[in-house]
């Protein structure tokens, strides 16, 4: 099975478990490589209530190495997810200043300074909104992501299908943009799982969009999202699956920002 490179803390204030216990479930169901990407902390604790402190950054590193001492079996990588927001790019450098870090998988949640489209608390904004409009809007972002080189990995790629929205309109032109970039920045998109747990119950990104980064050429990671232990490596081989049903043979692995090409 591939490393896990999405799982959360309870830093953010909306996961359970600490990091060992990630790892003794991934060390039971036979992972032998996972990473921890907790949301990282902004450079105002107030931005929004989803993440860790800044002056928590230091406790997040160490019980990764807690885990990693605790279970020498494994190999944990250090890591964040890291929202990007046009004009946060200075301070995403500065983090990637701060610790060792084995990657960074850059995700969009925000298409505008105060509204997450993934937030349950602020579904009902979708209401007031075209769905074309919130797509576009995010697959911008992802695009500016994308050709920032700030991230090895991009997160939940078409993360906006989260509760079900799904634009009428051909998305096509958005997502080719988005991973033409992408390939041109050598920067991987990660399976994720979560969205089968989701409304949309479908892997981030769909077969489509998969399809078209494997014709592009655009390296893959897999990652649960864990926001609990045993949703660490949850439907992997569904996900294993559907990368090789549109081609793919290998996925990525990271130590210190550098990736090499692993088998599937
Ligand atoms: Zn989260
Ligand atoms: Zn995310």
């Amino acid at each position: 099975m591939p490393a896990d490179y999405h799982m959360h803390t309870p830093l953010c204030r909306h996961a359970a478990g600490e990091p060992v216990e990630y790892a003794k479930h991934a060390a039971a169901i036979g992972l032998t490589e996972i990473g921890f990407s907790d949301h990282s902390p902004m450079r105002q604790d107030n931005f929004d209530n989803w993440r860790m402190n800044l002056d928590q950054l230091a406790e997040y590193v160490e019980k990764v190495r807690k885990a990693q001492g605790d279970f020498p079996q494994l190999t944990i990588r250090l890591a964040l997810e890291v929202d990007y927001l046009p004009g946060h790019e200075d301070w995403i450098r500065e983090l990637a200043a701060r610790h060792p870090w084995d990657y960074f998988i850059g995700s969009v949640h925000y298409v505008s300074n105060n509204w997450d489209i993934d937030n349950p608390a602020k579904l009902s904004e979708w209401k007031n909104r075209d769905a074309f409009e919130v797509w576009s809007a995010y697959f911008d972002r992802l695009t500016m992501a994308a050709e920032s080189r700030l991230f090895e990995i991009i997160g939940h790629a078409d993360l906006p299908k989260k509760f079900g929205h799904r634009p009428t309109r051909d998305c096509t032109p958005l997502y080719e943009k988005f991973l033409a970039a992408a390939r041109k920045s050598g920067c991987a998109i990660e399976l994720n799982t979560a969205g089968l747990r989701k409304d949309c119950r479908e892997i981030y990104p769909s077969r489509e969009i998969l399809k078209l980064a494997f014709q592009k050429g655009v390296p893959i990671t897999f990652g649960s999202d864990a926001h609990a232990p045993a949703e660490v490596g949850m439907n992997f081989a569904e996900a294993v699956q559907l990368a090789q049903a549109v081609g793919y043979r290998e996925c990525c692995r990271f130590t210190k920002r550098k990736c090499r090409l692993i088998q599937l």
